[in-house]
């Protein structure tokens, strides 16, 4: 028997309850990729404000009513900055110009300083031998004066 190629039934319950834990705030795509698997609440920890506008467009589409996602997030202090503060490093490595680093500069400029901060002193490449608890303990008092 040949494998559906359908989308779940509007009826479908099985994502009821759930709940999925992120890093960052969704992306186009991953924001797709939890409508069509209809999670009705997404908690993420950092803020992206690339892809802010996202949440907007939900609302009035009739393809996408009783597919409605709440958002939580972004967390306050150190580890929401954390969440951001990773993304921006790679980011930082591949491309330290454009769209996405303006982005986030207008809206939290002290990480974007902080990212190129750790980058530039090497900091940031010290990260891929330590495990999350070192890294963290690394930068723990700028990020808590970053996250403000
Ligand atoms: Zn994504």
């Amino acid at each position: 028997m040949p494998r559906s190629t359908r989308w779940p039934s509007s009826r479908s319950t099985t994502t009821l309850g759930h709940e999925l834990y992120v890093t960052l705030e969704s992306c186009l795509l991953c924001w797709a990729a939890i409508r069509i698997a209809r999670v009705p609440l997404v908690h993420f920890a950092g803020p992206d404000p690339q892809w802010r506008f996202l949440g907007q467009l939900a609302g009035p589409q009739p393809a996408l009513v009783d597919r409605a996602t709440s958002m939580d997030g972004p967390m306050a202090g150190p580890f929401g900055a954390w969440a951001t503060l990773l993304p921006l490093v790679e980011r930082l490595w591949r491309d330290p110009t454009g769209i996405r680093i303006d982005h986030f500069r207008q809206s939290v400029p002290a990480l974007v300083d902080l990212a190129e901060q750790i980058v530039s002193d090497g900091t940031a490449a010290r990260f891929v031998g330590w495990t999350q608890q070192e890294a963290l303990a690394s930068i723990w008092d700028d990020l808590v004066a970053a996250a403000g």
